[in-house]
């Protein structure tokens, strides 16, 4: 796999990822994820860039039910 910036290597690694909605934020400390040696640019896999989605969507959902519950 290369960067597609710079067409750099790829490694893997795990980064943190934070969630920034309106009223919610969440930091995730260890996404698995792809970093260029070169450039140091972070890529995610489909799948996790899948499951950030979900995560975010059911957080969307939880906290607003949390916010008109009063
Ligand atoms: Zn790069």
């Amino acid at each position: 796999m290369r960067c597609m910036y710079c067409n750099g290597s790829l490694e893997r690694a795990r980064v943190p990822y934070h969630i920034d909605r309106a009223n919610v934020h969440v930091i995730i400390d260890e996404v698995p994820a792809w970093v260029c040696s070169q450039c140091d640019e972070v890529m995610f896999d489909e799948r996790a860039v899948d499951e950030i989605q979900q995560l975010i969507t059911a957080v969307d959902q939880r906290t607003e039910r949390l916010i008109n519950s009063a």
